[in-house]
């Protein structure tokens, strides 16, 4: 049953609507899920070529992190990362993918310098990230995150303004008499026109693909050369998200910025990156060009993820429980 503005609008078997669906909104809602497999659907997110020339930008050399488990006498660990080694390069977009606990947000947390490392390095271009010069205000600059949940990672005593105002005068990016003409341009740039409507506006008067859309404008203040977008739709209503993808693809190419992607959600990350890494219980498995990894998955895990991404899926379920390694 599809419910628009109060109003049922169309109801039916779930398989009938999915092959004949009769409303507009309908055929909207079923077509802004992604599919891993099949051929590309060219309408869906224009490709935005990655860059030519490969400069690395972010390595990451044999990153491990170890948890502390429980048990107060005898001490259990936890390796949610384990030996994960990558280089991304400037303005090029990686999506990490892995199922829930495979330790996805650790590796964003210590690349964005808010978790240490228990081994192994990360270097943005030349310089190695490491706690001593962990809280530099040029380097925390450089690499920026959005997270999962904008409405906890907006303050809600705060104005559009202030969240905005407050990046570019900390990071003296601004004269104060520049800041409203600057944050009205970063607000028409991730799509929140008119600016006016909007930058005096509070986090709960706004919906959840407005308020990620501000977490974005305050990350693009900055000028980052890196932005880790950890599950940054997967709060959002489906007909947004693909939107708020071509948000950050567009920036890609207008502002060379490079991405480090994570989702659970592998059709997206066809769609959204030049490559796709696989996470499995901390492991990097598998890493290709995102094309390839979904017309020809290698390991299994990868395999199991373009089954479970594709249409009828449900029907694949039962053949699919073949155990993983
Ligand atoms: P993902 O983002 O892929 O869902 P996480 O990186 O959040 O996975 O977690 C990976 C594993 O590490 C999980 O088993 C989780 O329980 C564990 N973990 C994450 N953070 C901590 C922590 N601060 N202390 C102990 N264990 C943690
Ligand atoms: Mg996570």
């Amino acid at each position: 049953a599809v419910l628009l503005d109060g109003n049922l609008v169309e109801e039916g078997p779930a398989a009938q609507l999915q092959t004949q669906a009769s409303h507009p909104y309908t055929r909207r809602l079923l077509g802004s899920v992604p599919s891993a497999s099949g051929p590309r659907d060219p309408a869906l997110l224009a490709d935005s070529p990655a860059p030519d020339d490969l400069i690395p930008m972010l390595t990451v050399h044999k990153l491990c992190k170890r948890f502390p488990q429980g048990g107060l006498f005898r001490k259990r660990w936890l390796d949610a990362v384990r030996d994960l080694s990558f280089t991304l390069h400037k303005g090029e977009i990686i999506a990490l993918v892995g199922a829930s606990g495979s330790g996805k947000s650790t590796v964003a947390r210590m690349i964005c310098q808010l978790l240490p490392a228990t081994s192994g390095e990360i270097r943005l271009g030349e310089i190695e990230l490491n706690p001593r010069n962990a809280h530099q205000p040029q380097l925390r600059r450089r690499v920026q995150m959005i997270f999962q949940d904008p409405f906890a990672s907006l303050n809600a005593i705060h104005s559009v303004r202030h969240h905005l105002a407050r990046p570019l005068l900390r990071h003296r990016l601004c004269r104060r008499d520049e800041l409203e003409t600057r944050i009205s341009v970063l607000l028409e740039e991730v799509g929140l026109t008119p600016a006016a409507e909007f930058i005096d506006k509070f986090p709960h008067e706004m919906s959840g693909g407005e308020r990620q859309r501000v977490a974005i404008a305050r990350v693009l203040a900055v000028e980052p050369d890196l932005i880790v977008a950890d599950e940054p739709t997967s709060m959002l209503d489906l007909s947004i998200r693909i939107e708020i993808l071509a948000l950050l693809h567009r920036l890609r190419a207008q502002r060379e910025v490079a991405f480090l992607f994570i989702t659970h959600d592998l059709a997206a990350a066809r769609y959204f990156a030049d490559r796709i890494l696989v996470l499995y219980e901390g492991r990097l498995v598998e890493e290709s060009q995102a094309e390839t990894l979904v017309s020809s998955p290698r390991h299994p895990y990868a395999q199991q993820l373009v089954a479970a991404a594709s249409p009828g899926w449900l029907a694949t379920q039962t053949n699919n429980s073949k155990d993983l390694p």
